[in-house]
């Protein structure tokens, strides 16, 4: 019984040890490997770990989406390559820059 305990218990901080990386890389970070690298030579260290969770959540998605709803259709908006507006993602030319996506 306390065998299963602990070895639950070992199991759940092991999972634990590498939220740093999985939050990484469900975000698509741009430093995903850093931040893996940090995770998983100074997780240990408890503060390494912590700096790890912090790093892993900041920065923006650098794919920069976002969908608005008009009219109940959903409308993807990405940012121009060029010129970095806002730009539906279907047209073919950015309306601000005229340049192609
Ligand atoms: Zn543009």
């Amino acid at each position: 019984m306390v065998e299963n305990l602990l070895t639950m218990g070992g199991a759940i901080l092991f999972v634990s040890y590498f939220i740093p990386s999985v939050v990484a890389a469900v975000r698509d970070h741009k430093y995903m490997g850093a931040v893996m690298a940090l995770n998983i030579l100074l997780g240990w260290t408890f503060l390494g770990w912590v700096v790890a969770l912090v790093w892993s959540m900041m920065g923006k998605n650098e794919n920069n989406q976002m969908t608005i709803i008009n009219n109940g259709d959903a409308i993807k908006i990405v940012k121009c390559n060029h010129c970095g507006e806002g730009v539906d993602s279907r047209v073919k030319a950015c309306y601000f820059c005229q340049k192609e996506q």
